[in-house]
């Protein structure tokens, strides 16, 4: 969690660069009821700034379950790998939705690492929020 202060201009950029969601599960701001966080992709812990680059939005779940991480094991080979990092790479090049929308597969190590690291099929919240909002076409976001 941040321990720096995030200035309103601060934020408003990373909201803009993070496209109002959260850059892990990618439930997005107007959906969700409740702030994004503003969440230290590097954290600070771990020498990581307080700057636009090392900033993103996430929800509370994802920033609480990704603690001070930066690095999970990739399910199939072991290993360890970086998670994913939302301002570096693209969430389309390690990501894919299910064909109906609501579980996210990862489709590279750090893709397989980061959906099991943040647990970002969680049942009780985003499964079933991502098949009410697949149900009235507010999801997958485009
Ligand atoms: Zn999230």
């Amino acid at each position: 969690m941040s321990k720096s202060h995030i200035s309103t201009h601060l934020r408003q950029q990373v909201a803009e660069q993070s496209r109002d969601r959260c850059c892990y599960c990618q439930s997005q701001q107007r959906y969700i009821g409740i702030l994004l966080t503003v969440e230290h992709i590097i954290p600070e812990s771990l020498g990581g700034t307080t700057t636009l680059d090392n900033l993103c939005l996430a929800c509370w779940d994802c920033n609480l379950i990704k603690g001070n991480r930066i690095a999970a094991i990739e399910p199939n080979t072991g290993t360890t790998v970086r998670l994913f990092h939302p301002n570096k790479q693209k969430w389309s090049e390690h990501f894919c939705w299910s064909d109906d929308g609501i579980y996210m597969i990862g489709i590279t190590p750090i893709g397989r690492a980061t959906v099991v690291a943040l647990k970002l099929n969680r049942p009780v919240l985003l499964l079933h929020a991502r098949r009410f909002w697949t149900e009235v076409g507010w999801h997958p976001p485009r």
